[in-house]
């Protein structure tokens, strides 16, 4: 049997809801979401666009200006999702081609929200004007297939329409899980089925990678349920009960500095040590990769 090639995932921004520059965020990272991974044949998908799609969009152009194919996954259209998309350098050249996946919000569409954050009361250079050729296809909870990868989507617990993404390549090997901004306690009403949590975990269930939303210990819960965002506790448990092999705490709290953050992961590998599951816990941090 030919050996398998590897495929990686790379962190570009790990921190949720707004930028956070500065020197006690300078390991864990201060851009808001976006995480690349590059198929072994080299297709690239990019996982949200936060302002940690900036950086990435320079090596890309680096690289390969003119012939730059980028794959885009929105899990929402919440500003720190969307926030570094402007400044997606590809963007800018003719040659490169963007496609941009991501859910309708209510009535409006993914297309609607992308121009209205380009509008040239907000923005100098509108959508329509972008160099590169620009393909928007929304999508909703289901199966489809991008460049190597075949996806599947489930709703998530976050007001609005958010999704969650399994991605698998299409040739086989192991998986990862993109899952931000959920929130796995109680709390919200976000219209999911009484069997969301079973339903969800059968979704994950061994997933070789869990990359989900952990802005919380458990002390600022009280505070935010309802905010549509889980603690490293829950996600500890989740990953425990879908048999997840490795789980990356993400969408760290802005208040959070790196020593809070130290002090998360080390409690959330006590308990994933405990529960004999996950093998493995990670903090997300900026300029990470890991390879599967
Ligand atoms: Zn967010
Ligand atoms: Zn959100």
């Amino acid at each position: 049997m030919p050996k398998r090639k590897p495929y990686t995932v790379t962190f570009w921004g790990t921190r949720g809801s707004i930028p956070t520059p500065g020197a006690h965020t300078a390991r864990y990272g201060g851009n808001t979401p976006c995480v690349a991974v590059r198929s072994a044949g080299g297709d690239l998908a990019i996982l949200d666009a936060g302002t940690g799609i900036r950086g990435l969009g320079m090596e890309l152009v680096a690289r390969d200006n003119g012939g730059v194919k980028a794959e885009i996954l929105l899990s929402h259209a919440h500003w720190d999702h969307i926030q570094g998309l402007p400044h997606f350098r590809p963007f800018f050249a003719p040659g490169n081609r963007v496609r941009i996946w991501g859910p309708r919000q209510g009535m409006t569409s993914l297309e609607a929200i992308l121009r209205q954050q380009m509008d040239p009361a907000v923005f100098p250079v509108p959508l329509d004007a972008l160099s590169a050729k620009l393909t928007v296809r929304q999508v909703e909870a289901g199966t489809f297939t991008i460049g190597a990868f075949r996806v599947r989507a489930m709703q998530l617990r976050h007001p609005g329409t958010t999704l969650g993404y399994r991605l698998t390549p299409k040739a086989g090997g192991p998986s990862i899980a993109y899952i931000t901004d959920n929130e796995l306690g109680s709390g919200g009403a976000y219209g999911t089925a009484p069997t969301w949590r079973k339903d969800f975990v059968a979704f994950l269930r061994g997933v070789d990678l869990l990359i989900h939303d952990a802005m919380y210990g458990p002390a600022e819960l009280e505070a935010h349920r309802g905010w549509g965002h889980s603690t490293f506790e829950e996600a500890v448990a989740l990953a425990a009960d879908a048999r997840a092999e490795r789980l990356v705490l993400f969408h760290h709290e802005p208040e959070h500095g790196d020593a809070a953050i130290d002090e998360l992961l080390a409690e959330a590998r006590r308990q994933a040590r405990a529960r004999g599951r996950p093998t493995e816990v990670l903090a997300a941090q900026e300029g990470m990769k890991l390879t599967l």
